[in-house]
């Protein structure tokens, strides 16, 4: 069985469907949550699977350097030493080598770089980065790519935009024949139509199973990122999975979502969870805050997660305040199923051809805000 996609609804710009792999289905709009070193922070596999996530992001550069790529081939894969039979995807590791590691020098070839665990001194490359992801064992790989930081000038970001589309083409004749995985190409062009454009041209000629939109959500805000998503996943084909990349906040997956977008990750709701902060349908609630301490009421009282319906406010508050791991561990849960929550919420409405009012709902009740203090 190969890797396919499904359109299966659409309503204005937004599109649900479903992405076949051979390790199981993938709804979409979907929200990978982040389980960078092999792990979700915090969530055992099987409850990351109960919030409702058909896929998780595992990050290159973290697993490259410890436990190492050789080794988790070596036991079976990043699938079974991990304990997630689902479907992976990889980021190329392009994008946290130029944030974490130390002394690292860009050529044509690729990044030398030093790591920041332990100083030794690697390579990647888009033929290191597509052995890396297969050693890893991952479902959906991506392109390895050159993000600069914005604000960049136009230059900057017109000559690593025509690096990455260089590098696109040598990933994917790295990647080679495998028709059960898939290798996403990344647009990349800043903030520039034009750029975008000339990007989704170059990857289009390659011929991806998936593309997404790189370059965003490096602190341009969100203003400029959906102006950028007004025009962006309309460059892509039609008839393949859009994946916007490291996003985000609940609403800027919202916009995303009304702008054609089908996948997302973030690693949001996961840390937000570890210190004490909750996204919820009335917006965002910091569980340190002393107004929880005496509040017998759950977090919130439609939730289905064990954190909205075995704890009070009260409990969540001290065992937050008390450093307590179980904190991390509930808000963490409750973060992950809410996310899902909105994206099963956007599909039904995206299905029935409603998302326009299930939009003004989301907003409305975030608007509302938090429920009264006792
Ligand atoms: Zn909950």
């Amino acid at each position: 069985m190969s890797f396919r996609f499904h359109l299966q609804a659409t309503d204005g710009a937004a599109r649900t469907g479903r992405i076949e792999t051979p390790r199981g289905e993938i709804r979409t709009p979907a929200f990978m949550p982040v389980g960078t070193a092999g792990t979700v922070k915090a969530m055992m596999p099987e409850s990351v699977a109960a919030t409702g996530a058909d896929i998780l992001l595992g990050n290159t550069y973290h697993l490259m350097l410890r436990p190492g790529a050789e080794r988790v081939a070596r036991l079976g894969g990043l699938h079974s030493f991990m304990n997630w039979e689902r479907p992976i995807l990889t980021d190329s590791g392009g994008f946290q080598v130029m944030s974490l590691a130390g002394l690292r020098k860009l050529t044509e070839e690729g990044v030398t770089f030093q790591s920041h665990i332990d100083g030794s001194k690697h390579l990647l490359s888009p033929e290191t980065s597509m052995e890396i992801q297969r050693q890893l064992g991952s479902d959906i790989v991506m392109c390895f790519d050159e993000c600069p930081a914005l604000p960049a000038d136009e230059a900057t970001v017109k000559r690593s935009m025509e690096l990455s589309m260089r590098w696109a083409q040598r990933s994917r004749d790295a990647f080679g024949d495998r028709p059960a995985h898939a290798l996403f190409g990344i647009q990349q062009g800043g903030v520039t139509e034009e750029l975008r454009g000339e990007s989704a041209e170059a990857l289009t000629a390659i011929g991806f199973e998936g593309y997404a939109i790189g370059g965003l959500a490096v602190g341009e805000g969100q203003e400029a990122m959906f102006g950028v998503l007004d025009y962006a996943p309309g460059m892509l084909p039609q008839d393949k999975p859009r994946y916007l990349m490291g996003v985000g906040k609940p609403d800027d997956i919202v916009g995303a979502v009304k702008r054609g977008v089908d996948m997302m990750d973030c690693v949001l709701p996961s840390r937000s969870g570890r210190t004490g902060q909750a996204w919820t349908r009335r917006g965002q609630v910091n569980l340190r805050n002393a107004r929880h301490a005496d509040d017998p009421r759950p977090l919130d009282e439609a939730c289905g997660c064990p954190a909205c319906r075995n704890y009070s406010r009260a409990y969540l508050h001290h065992v937050v305040r008390a450093g307590e791991m179980i904190g991390g561990m509930l808000l963490t849960w409750h973060n992950l199923h809410y996310y899902q929550e909105l994206m099963a919420g956007m599909r039904r409405a995206i299905a029935e051809g409603s998302f326009e009012a299930w939009e003004a709902a989301f907003h409305a009740g975030r608007a509302e805000g938090d429920i009264e203090r006792l």
